[in-house]
């Protein structure tokens, strides 16, 4: 291992997820891959030609840059969409691409508007309604608005969708929110359809709305987290396993991480470990070095709390993490060594270093550890 940590993705557990989802969904709905946040740190360039082969043609993402990373890496041509940041260069720069992109206000509408004319080309846009998030969205008199300008350059402009965002559908207590949300987004589709205009695409859902609302799923249901193998909270978790006879999970974690010993070394009782006075040895321990810290992504808040697994047992974390490294507690492990593997995330032998188990002791959620993933951890794929 050249790097201090590598990342291995597994091909069996995407085509896994991929074929639950699509069973789930049926065969009329459209999965679109979110793969924003570098395909919540799997690596967009890794899993998107996987998504490809497992038959994903539509992808979301948040930034332009992420849109062009997906463009590039694909073998077929693919829908691609853009839900948040694009400049107006970009707009110019998508439409000739074919790169869809949400429009939720007259600015962004305006810019798409003004390209596609210059070039004489179709900008397919998603207009994305404000139905009680309070973030992004035409309310109803942008909608208005955004209809009477849409009529006027009608030959310029492709609704290719119609959507909103619900406001946390992993958790029941948002589930009056979310009700009206879908309320206020019939009332909307309704106006836009009495215009005479009918979106290719009407979607609302993420991962948790499919699965606890299925009414949410309408044409095409933007799917992140659960296609990578995790459950949106385990709320939805245990949603779907009442539905069912066994509570097995029928998701399968991608991602694997792992980091390697770099020195082993004896401490003696009633020695502190590390920096300040966070860790006593108790008794005369053994130590091993690994060359991961927060730098890396991992956080902080798992000092003296974080776990790995090394030679098939689970050690703990001592001392705090530091910026480029972690200590551990390796006195139970007779034959740990210099080199041997050490798994951050992911299997060794029978155990699992869960992301969920992270999340219960810092405090992150999945989707934030998986986003702080370095881009620069080189990523392989295995079967
Ligand atoms: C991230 C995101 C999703 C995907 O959410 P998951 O919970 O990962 O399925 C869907 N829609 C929008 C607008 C998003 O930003």
């Amino acid at each position: 291992m050249i790097d201090n940590s590598l990342i291995t993705l597994n091909e069996n557990a995407v085509k896994n997820n991929v074929a639950f989802i699509r069973k789930k969904l049926g065969g009329k709905i459209k999965i679109s891959a979110v793969v924003k946040a570098n395909a919540y740190g799997h690596g967009i360039e890794q899993i998107a030609p996987l998504f490809e082969k497992y038959g994903i043609e539509h992808y979301s993402v948040f930034y332009y840059s992420e849109a062009l990373r997906v463009y590039n890496c694909l073998e077929k041509p693919a829908t691609i969409m853009v839900m948040g940041w694009l400049c107006d260069e970009s707009i110019e720069d998508a439409i000739k691409k074919g790169i869809e992109f949400f429009v939720f206000n007259i600015e962004r509408l305006n810019a798409a508007i003004k390209y596609a004319k210059a070039h004489n080309l179709i900008a397919k846009i998603h207009l994305e309604a404000e139905t009680g998030m309070n973030r992004s969205g035409l309310n109803v008199d942008e909608l208005d608005q955004a209809i009477t300008a849409i009529k006027k350059n009608i030959e310029y402009i492709e609704i290719a969708g119609f959507c909103t965002h619900l406001s946390g559908a992993e958790s029941v207590s948002n589930h009056l929110r979310i009700q009206n949300q879908l309320k206020k987004y019939r009332k909307m589709l309704a106006t836009l359809e009495a215009n005479e205009m009918h979106p290719k695409y009407k979607h609302v859902a993420n991962s948790a709305a499919a699965f606890v609302y299925p009414k949410t799923r309408m044409d095409l249901v933007r799917v992140g987290i659960m296609l990578y193998g995790f459950w949106s909270s385990t709320e939805v978790f245990i949603h779907y396993i009442n539905s069912k006879n066994d509570n097995t999970d029928p998701l399968k974690r991608i991602l694997k991480w792992q980091s390697q010993i770099m020195a082993i070394k004896q401490v003696k009782s009633g020695e502190f470990v590390g920096y300040g006075i966070s860790y006593l040895a108790q008794s005369n321990i053994t130590t091993a070095l690994v060359p991961i810290g927060y730098y890396s992504g991992y956080s902080r808040s798992l000092s003296n709390k974080g776990r790995v697994l090394i030679c098939g047992c689970s050690c703990s974390i001592i001392g705090v993490v530091n910026m480029n490294m972690i200590i551990i507690d390796v006195s139970h492990v007779s034959d740990a060594k210099v080199s041997d593997e050490v798994v951050l995330i992911g299997n060794q032998g029978n155990l699992e270093i869960k992301v969920s188990a992270f999340s219960e002791i810092s405090d992150e959620l999945n989707y934030e550890i998986l986003a702080h993933l370095p881009e620069s951890i080189i990523r392989t794929v295995e079967k």
